[in-house]
């Protein structure tokens, strides 16, 4: 590959950072350091036109946006919080694949009224509660949802279930789906005309890539 402009990729590191990696070698792009074990947060790739920035999950979408990074790996649940403002997300890379679901101990339903919701994902289940037509009050929370519902916090959590190991571990179950998710390629406005043949050689790429993991 033969960039014609310098870009930078936002990505952040554990499970987006590891899925990317094979995705981003079939474009020819291999970071020199590992993040997991380097403090570096701006990172050289063997390819002198292409720099990585390493950051928390969350925050991938206003790097992008603002135009700190041109591209970066976001999971769709972190983009339906953000809202996508200044983005285009054109491409599906279907890795770090999960389900949104709503939860809660055995026997607890999602009727009734002024519900309590603990969750990280205060927009995406404000609007699933919202278009049941139900008033619920959303709780904020960082992290270990799971314990809202055990402590008497919540009635129902908002979270993420991959195998739903977590749950069951902690006597929940899941009881409604509200999205699939999977991490998106997103890319900074500006960049996508500035630097288009460059963003579109990479995109192609990448798809290539998925195509042959799938
Ligand atoms: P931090 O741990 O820094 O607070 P985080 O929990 O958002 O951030 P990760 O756990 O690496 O970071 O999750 C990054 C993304 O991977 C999430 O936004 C989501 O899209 C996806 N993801 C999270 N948990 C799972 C899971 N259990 N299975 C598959 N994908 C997941
Ligand atoms: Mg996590």
């Amino acid at each position: 590959m033969n960039f014609d402009t310098p870009i930078t990729i936002a990505l952040s590191k554990g499970r987006i950072f590891e899925q990317t990696l094979p995705l981003l070698a079939h474009a020819g792009i291999e970071p020199t350091d590992d993040p997991e074990t380097s403090r570096k947060l701006i990172m050289d790739t063997n390819h002198p036109q292409v720099k990585l920035v390493i950051i928390r999950a969350t925050d991938v979408p206003t790097y992008v946006q603002w135009g700190a990074a041109d591209l970066g790996v976001a999971g769709k649940d972190v983009l339906l919080e953000h809202g996508g403002e200044g983005l285009y997300e054109p491409l599906d890379l279907q890795i770090a694949r999960c389900r949104l679901m709503v939860a809660g101990a055995a026997g607890a339903t999602l009727e009734g009224n002024r519900l309590r919701i603990a969750t990280k994902y205060v927009e995406s289940a404000r609007r699933f509660f919202a278009a049941r037509g139900q008033q619920v009050e959303i709780i904020k929370l960082y992290g270990s949802m799971e314990l809202a519902p055990l402590v008497g916090l919540s009635d129902l959590i908002v979270d993420l279930v991959e195998s739903g190991n977590t749950l069951k571990a902690n006597g929940l179950v899941p009881l409604e789906h509200i999205a699939d998710i999977s991490s998106r390629m997103v890319v900074n406005k500006a960049s996508w005309k500035m630097k288009h043949g460059t963003v579109m050689q990479l995109l192609d790429a990448l798809q290539e890539a998925i195509g042959k993991a799938a």
